[in-house]
């Protein structure tokens, strides 16, 4: 196998895996006997986070969409998107997203049934400040932008790379999005719990 197929291969598995988990816990986190249907839930979600962000997001994950199974099939035409990195930084990236299934795993296994997609309270929504909680607010969306620069790192594809900014900007806003939103449920007990962590790496500097 060149090594062209061999980190196609890899990308493929290591992006199997990592939904294969999101599923799992997506699966597992729902709430039977919900009041609200889920049209009305996203429509509140969507409220929440504004059109504007909903529009983008979609357009965001359309793009991440159609340019990895254009990486995936690579058609002759697309070769000008395959970038000269040395293999070292290539395996490097599949090292790094392997090491990085485990946060995930424990970040989902921590956060059990407060996890969503949307931007959502369930009932009964408990405030969660354990496990990777205890240091950093998001480990979930770390983890997202670690496993996808990693796996831009396997694929060496330019249009991965450039969109990769975009991301990045998306999720800080979704971030204070979902900040506003706890901030409003939790009040004092989540502005205490900004203090003592970090947003999306651990806090080294304590504010007292
Ligand atoms: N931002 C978190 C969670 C992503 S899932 C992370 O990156 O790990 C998104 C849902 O998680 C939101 O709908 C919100 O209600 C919930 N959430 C986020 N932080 C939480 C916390 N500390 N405790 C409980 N629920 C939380």
């Amino acid at each position: 196998m060149n090594s062209e197929l061999t980190f196609r291969v890899l990308f493929f598995v290591l992006f199997i895996v990592w939904h294969a988990i999101r599923v799992y816990y997506a699966l597992k986190g729902r709430t039977p006997g919900q009041k609200r249907s889920s049209q009305e839930r996203w429509q509140e979600a969507v409220q929440r986070e504004g059109k504007t962000f909903t529009v983008l997001w979609s357009i965001h994950n359309a793009y991440w969409f159609i340019a990895i199974l254009l990486y995936l099939i690579g058609p002759d035409w697309m070769i000008w998107a395959q970038l000269p990195i040395p293999d070292w930084i290539r395996w490097t990236g599949v090292g790094l997203a392997v090491a990085s299934l485990p946060l995930l795993l424990w970040a989902h296994h921590t956060l059990g049934k407060q996890w969503s997609k949307l931007l959502e309270l369930k009932g009964e929504h408990k405030l969660v400040t354990s496990g990777p909680y205890s240091r950093v607010r998001h480990p979930i969306y770390t983890h997202w932008l670690m496993i996808n620069a990693a796996l831009i790192m396997v694929s060496a594809n330019l249009p991965l790379l450039i969109f990769y900014p975009f991301s990045i900007i998306l999720i800080y806003k979704r971030i204070g999005n979902e900040e506003r939103m706890l901030l409003r449920q939790f009040g004092d007990e989540y502005r205490a719990y900004m203090r003592r962590t970090g947003r999306l790496l651990p806090r080294f500097r304590r504010e007292t």
